[in-house]
């Protein structure tokens, strides 16, 4: 795995990426997929395929499989660990308040849930064109939970 670029970032949360970076949640296969989707960021050169099992409604294992720049993986990792546990809505509106977080929409009396370990990849922000590498697995997941909505339905 390649270290590359990590932008200038303060040390607390550059720690904390490269937590998610060198070990990584996520990485046990699932017995059985329940969702799954694939995204890419041709930008960077990141691929990431996100696969969930589920268990009454709630996400209770999630399985990554990625490759790309310290960002995108810290990010999908940081994925695995917070959306464990959490409702396909609560995943949404977790998504939804981080993309606010990367675009500076967010301010901080609108932080109405605990974002964790994403508040970390908040300093990517100042860096435009790492924001795609933070959002990928986000919008990946976002992907395919409304697949799985659609699959409800129909
Ligand atoms: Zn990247």
């Amino acid at each position: 795995m390649r270290e590359q670029a990590l932008p200038q970032l303060d040390e607390l949360y550059k720690e904390i990426i490269l937590d998610h970076y060198r070990s990584p949640q996520g990485r046990e296969p699932l017995e059985r997929v329940d969702i799954h989707s694939e995204g890419v960021n041709p930008l960077c050169g990141d691929e990431i395929k996100l696969s969930f099992m589920l268990k009454n409604n709630i996400i209770d294992k999630i399985f990554i499989e990625a490759h790309g720049c310290s960002i995108s993986l810290a990010s999908g990792s940081i994925l695995a660990s917070i959306l464990k546990g959490k409702t396909l809505s609560d995943a949404r509106l977790i998504s939804s308040s981080f993309k606010e977080m990367m675009h500076g929409n967010l301010n901080p009396n609108g932080h109405k849930i605990d974002l964790g370990d994403l508040e970390a990849l908040g300093g990517v922000k100042k860096f435009p064109l790492r924001i795609k590498c933070a959002l990928l697995p986000w919008t990946t997941m976002e992907e395919a939970v409304s697949g799985h909505k659609h699959v409800e339905v129909t």
